[in-house]
């Protein structure tokens, strides 16, 4: 009997459990629906996307089916087709995938087939790690602890393409990744097939991962792994990195911190799936309400502000620089990325929101959880959150992380010239009002 792979956000052939049991009890074939919905993502995702099926495709002989339409009617469809009566798939955990693997699941029942799940994108699936008193841990330390100890398993091994069973495509992966292009060009294009990914993991983890510790807040320096590309598409689990980092901290001492810290880094991206799937609503709420809704900015002010930050000119180097790479290369450092949010929410007042949008539309990891709790961690709204009165000054981060100027000046072409923009805010000026706000908002309101 055939089964049915549904690709979801794993689109990879090595340690992918739910290919492995869609291949348990013989041949598979395997969908990727490309979804209406796709249109609200950036032109750089879509096309990224493209690229990276049409690599799963090739690396799959062909096999793998693309096809238009809404999840559920393209998974049912290409269900009957091969007469499957069960698929697989991967669980997701955001609020739309739950609702879209509820209506695929339906759809299927209704067909009188069923939806079978295995894995997830994270090393400890959302919702396992609790307190002993069952519920979610708050706070990052004591879940990371809680996190190492629960453990997880070894990487699977990889699946073999030439079992799957063939489907039909009718989306011109080609076409649509020339569209992303047009519409949203990068300057830099990243490499975007799996074998690309683990060849670069691998050289991450034989060199860089042994400095990673002392390195991975100089963005001048190429001291991070850059996996969260491949890990929002699916392309690589995290499971495959933390095995990697281990593998070469066993071999050689010298790795043993570098790993440990970069498996926090890895807990960071769980701690904040975690905290999404208990608190669907941030992805717009605030989980912690520490300033006033009339701190933030509005108006025509406002939106000249954002636009200069959103273009990279607001006289502040490290800002600038950020945004700049961000524009080109649809990435950012991270140390960088909290240095611009920083800058926006308490320097420039605009909503956390307004800013996670932007990201939304211009990252290349893009992913819901990830974005929109990293935001709320800068904005002192989280969960485990920086306290709001940390308010990031952007020289002296320069100054700290950026002391040979290398970072900056390979952004920002016209730094020392007169074409650079002149400050657009005096930040103690605006530090102290943030501040301000925020004392207000630790007052209780009138009427409570
Ligand atoms: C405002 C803001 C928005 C962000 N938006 C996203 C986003 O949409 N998607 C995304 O993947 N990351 C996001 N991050 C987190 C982080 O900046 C990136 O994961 C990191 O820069 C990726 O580079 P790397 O893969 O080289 O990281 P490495 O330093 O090599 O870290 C390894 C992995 O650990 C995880 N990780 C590292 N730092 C963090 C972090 N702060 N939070 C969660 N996971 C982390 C990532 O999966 C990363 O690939 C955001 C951070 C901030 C401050």
């Amino acid at each position: 009997m055939t089964a049915l792979w549904w690709i979801r956000r794993d689109a990879r052939l090595g340690d992918n459990p739910a290919l492995l049991e869609a291949q348990a009890d013989g041949p598979a074939a395997a969908v990727f629906p490309w979804s209406p919905a796709l249109r609200q993502w950036s032109g750089r995702r879509r096309a990224y996307l493209a690229r990276a099926l049409w690599s799963l495709r090739e690396d799959a002989d062909g096999t793998i089916g693309v096809r238009y339409g809404s999840p559920a009617d393209v998974v049912v469809t290409a269900a009957r087709e091969v007469g499957a009566t069960v698929v697989w798939a991967q669980r997701e955990y955001s609020p739309s995938a739950l609702r879209e693997q509820d209506t695929v699941q339906r759809a299927l029942a209704d067909d009188g087939r069923e939806l079978r799940f295995e894995g997830s994108p994270y090393a400890v699936a959302p919702g396992r790690v609790l307190k002993s008193d069952g519920s979610p841990y708050q706070v990052f330390t004591p879940f990371l602890r809680a996190w190492r100890e629960h453990g997880w398993r070894r990487p699977a091994s990889p699946a073999d393409p030439a079992r799957l069973v063939p489907l039909t495509s009718d989306i011109d992966l080609d076409q649509d990744a020339a569209l992303g292009d047009m519409q949203d060009p990068l300057g830099y294009p990243p490499p975007f097939t799996e074998s690309a990914w683990l060849e670069r993991l691998g050289d991450f983890v034989s060199g860089p991962l042994a400095r990673y510790a002392d390195e991975r807040d100089v963005p001048a320096v190429d001291a991070t792994s850059r996996m969260s590309v491949p890990l929002a598409f699916g392309q690589v689990h995290p499971r495959t990195l933390l095995a990697a980092a281990e593998g070469a901290a066993a071999t050689d001492a010298s790795y043993g911190n570098g790993a440990a810290v970069f498996a926090s880094e890895v807990a960071w991206r769980e701690f904040h799936a975690d905290v999404l799937f208990h608190h669907p609503d941030a992805l717009r709420a605030s989980l912690k309400r520490v300033i006033p809704d009339d701190a933030w900015a509005t108006g025509k002010n406002a939106d000249a502000a954002f636009d200069a930050w959103r273009a990279g000119s607001t006289g502040f180097p490290l800002v600038d620089a950020g945004m700049r790479e961000l524009a080109a290369t649809g990435t950012m450092h991270n140390r960088v990325r909290m240095v611009v949010a920083s800058f926006l929410i308490k320097d420039l007042h605009v909503p956390w929101q307004r800013g996670a949008d932007h990201f939304r539309r211009a990252l290349l990891d893009y992913d819901h959880s990830q974005n929109q709790l990293n935001w709320q961690w800068v904005a002192g709204t989280g969960r485990d959150a920086a306290p709001y009165f940390r308010v990031f000054n952007p020289d002296a981060q320069r100054d700290t992380f950026d002391a040979s100027g290398a970072y900056v000046r390979r952004w920002l072409p016209d730094l020392d010239t007169p074409a650079y923009p002149e400050r657009i805010v005096d930040h103690k000026a605006e530090r102290e009002i943030a501040l301000a706000d925020f004392t207000r908002g630790k007052r209780p309101s009138p009427q409570s």
